[in-house]
């Protein structure tokens, strides 16, 4: 971590080994060559679970076994499990192949607990994930996650209303699904929680400028609520800018319990118990 000494450090927040960072991206070229300290860093925090998610087959076969030995060789263990999905930033790679391979390990490898993250991105303008082949690929895997059995992880910006009109055509209201990075109003959250669905926050819920996401926050019942960094990207403040890494969740729950009048440790431990329950850890 650079710029060690003019910023507090997460474990100065001392919150129990009890939380969760629900999205991670440790196969990221920025946090890869790190990874047993980035591990070792988590735990020290408080991170008693990491979310990993894998997009490409070449990242999840190249990085796989790296991953688990890092979470194992951990001074103090933390949990580790996959969601596995075709992210709509990557639907130019989608084919039979790509497809074939992350059905493969959705279904057989015991680590991969969730499909995702999965969904629509309008961001970019059309070219570099065009529109129209996002929608039959997001479709697919929440058809593979209902038959295999498994949680979803919704990935969705600036397609609020499509995103949740396919996911009423295919069912997915009460199924066990989390909607990722939330950025929303306290409308977005309510409509998210009526469908029974979870809503994990990330670093970004703490700038200054997303007041309206930590009022969103009072809407989102406490047992529906989990924690994420979504690293290497958004870090929390007052890391924002830097690289982002699991130990850095601690932050933002201690800014999203002050904004509840909370304890920063109770609302740690109530999203990590929701992670572990969500994913079946
Ligand atoms: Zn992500």
């Amino acid at each position: 971590m650079p710029s060690k000494k003019s910023l507090p450090q997460p474990q100065s927040l001392d919150l129990p080994f009890t939380g969760a960072d629900s999205h991670a991206h440790l196969d990221d070229p920025a946090l890869l060559p790190d990874l047993p300290e980035v591990f070792s860093r988590a735990a020290g925090s408080g991170v008693s679970l990491i979310v990993h998610m894998f997009l490409l087959h070449d990242r999840y076969a190249a990085n796989r076994q790296a991953l688990l030995d890092a979470a194992a060789g951990c001074p103090r263990p933390v949990d580790l499990c996959f969601a596995r999905g075709l992210h709509p930033e990557d639907i130019l790679h989608a084919d039979e192949e790509e497809w074939e391979r992350l059905a493969w390990a959705a279904e057989h490898d015991p680590k991969v607990c969730a499909v995702g993250e999965i969904g629509l991105d309008y961001h970019y303008e059309e070219g570099y994930s065009p529109h129209a082949m996002q929608e039959p690929w997001f479709r697919r895997q929440l058809r593979l996650a209902k038959k295999l059995g498994k949680p979803v992880v919704i990935h969705s910006r600036d397609a609020w209303e499509r995103t949740f009109a396919i996911l009423d055509e295919e069912g997915m209201r009460g199924w066990p699904l989390l909607w990722h990075c939330f950025g929303g109003s306290a409308g977005h959250a309510e409509r998210i929680i009526a469908c029974g669905w979870h809503i994990a926050l990330g670093g970004a819920a703490t700038y200054k400028a997303n007041q309206s996401v930590r009022e969103a926050v009072r809407s989102i019942p406490l047992d529906k609520l989990m924690l994420e960094t979504d690293c290497p990207y958004l870090a929390p403040m007052p890391w924002r800018g830097r690289r982002n890494e699991p130990a850095l969740t601690a932050f933002t729950a201690a800014c999203l319990a002050g904004e509840l009048g909370m304890d920063p440790a109770e609302l740690w431990t109530a999203a990590g118990d929701n992670a572990r329950r969500f994913f079946g850890v």
